[in-house]
């Protein structure tokens, strides 16, 4: 267990879904709300989030009660399309927040460069600087998702900039190449 943007992460020495997955690959993480999500790097993992660990671990609980099944919406929700909390904040807080709950990772790199990754909509994970053009569409893209309005680029420029400080000073240093990364021997692309 390791903190984690606010929050704890474990790092699964077996994959659940497929025990060939042993470099690390698969992971629990709580966000500072409490919310948890999982996964795994591998892309025949894609899609396997926290419900779909719960199936491996406590087969037939989607069915078990009504209560179950609430849980069930309300914990995808968590990781993906949960509105915020009353909506509460700026809009650049807003935007924090929601690329936060699409299960962003934020770092820095050996030369302080604030980087996000984050699962597109392909389900392939991508790894952008903050500064990047990619990084904004993304903010944005998680906005737009939540409000369907657009971010204004003054908004844009706060929740980047929080992004970016939350990566240079939470995230973990991380030593990146050009394209690829690689990281607890996961490649990052
Ligand atoms: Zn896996």
């Amino acid at each position: 267990m390791a903190p984690w943007q606010g929050g704890r992460k474990w790092v699964l020495p077996v994959c659940p879904w497929n025990p060939e997955h042993r470099n690390r690959s698969a992971y629990v993480v709580q966000f500072p709300s409490g919310a948890i999500a999982a996964g795994c790097h591998h892309n025949s993992c894609q899609g396997k989030g926290w419900p779909e660990l719960r199936d491996v671990v406590e087969p037939g609980w989607r069915d078990r009660t009504s209560e179950g099944r609430k849980r069930q919406k309300a914990t995808a929700g968590e990781n993906r399309d949960e509105e915020p909390q009353g909506g509460r904040g700026s809009a650049g807080d807003r935007g924090v927040a929601y690329a936060l709950k699409a299960g962003v990772d934020l770092f820095h790199d050996q030369h302080g460069e604030a980087f996000i990754s984050y699962q597109n909509d392909a389900g392939r994970r991508e790894v952008w600087p903050l500064k990047s053009k990619a990084a904004s569409e993304f903010i944005r893209w998680s906005f737009y998702r939540r409000e369907e309005k657009g971010l204004s680029g003054d908004a844009l420029a706060t929740a980047r900039g929080t992004l970016a400080a939350k990566a240079r000073f939470q995230g973990a240093r991380r030593e990146l190449s050009l394209r690829v990364a690689r990281v607890d021997d996961v490649l990052w692309y």
